[in-house]
């Protein structure tokens, strides 16, 4: 029987531990599984969807910049206990790596100095990009952004409902 409060409540540690370990007895079973396979191949479009949109409005660039201020960026260590084990899960699912990147306990531990976050599916609180440097990008864009981070949590949510459901 799963125990949920490790699911969403434990510490990064145990929370990384307890997906690989749901990955080791579930993962064949979830990959062979053509209505999952089809929810994860969904959830990259999206994905991949909402990274072009980024690359538009060049967050990239103004993430980077804002991230090499003192005291700039907002993948803080606290962020990254909005994971959860069912997320990284599917992170695993992916073929993501999940696993610390980083020691300094300031920066997201998955937060990896070349190449960035090294999540997707992310939390759902680093999908709210409501920061000044952001809103103050062209409105229309805005909208799509808002239109594509919303498509993917609602993917990311009905994917972990059913992988709960197959796994519990
Ligand atoms: S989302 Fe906003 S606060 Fe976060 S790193 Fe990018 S520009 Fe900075
Ligand atoms: S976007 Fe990635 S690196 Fe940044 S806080 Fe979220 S999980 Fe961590």
């Amino acid at each position: 029987m799963l125990n949920r409060q490790q699911l969403y409540f434990g510490t990064v540690a145990t929370k990384i531990a307890l997906a690989r370990s749901l990955y080791e007895q579930h993962g064949k079973a979830l990959l062979a599984d053509p209505a999952i396979c089809a929810q994860l191949a969904t959830l990259s479009g999206l994905s991949q969807a909402l990274a072009d949109k980024m690359a538009a409005l060049k967050m990239g660039e103004c993430c980077t910049q804002c991230g090499c201020r003192a005291n700039g960026g907002c993948c803080s260590a606290y962020m990254a206990n909005e994971t959860d084990a069912v997320l990284l899960l599917i992170n695993l699912l992916q073929g993501h790596e999940v696993a610390r990147q980083r020691e300094d306990e300031v920066e997201c531990l998955f937060l990896n100095g070349q190449t960035g976050c090294t999540l997707s599916p992310k939390p759902m609180f680093c999908l709210n990009y409501n920061c000044r440097h952001i809103l103050a990008q062209d409105p229309t864009l805005l909208a799509s952004l808002a239109t594509a981070t919303g498509d993917i949590l609602r993917g990311q949510t009905a994917l972990e409902e059913d992988i709960l459901h197959r796994i519990r």
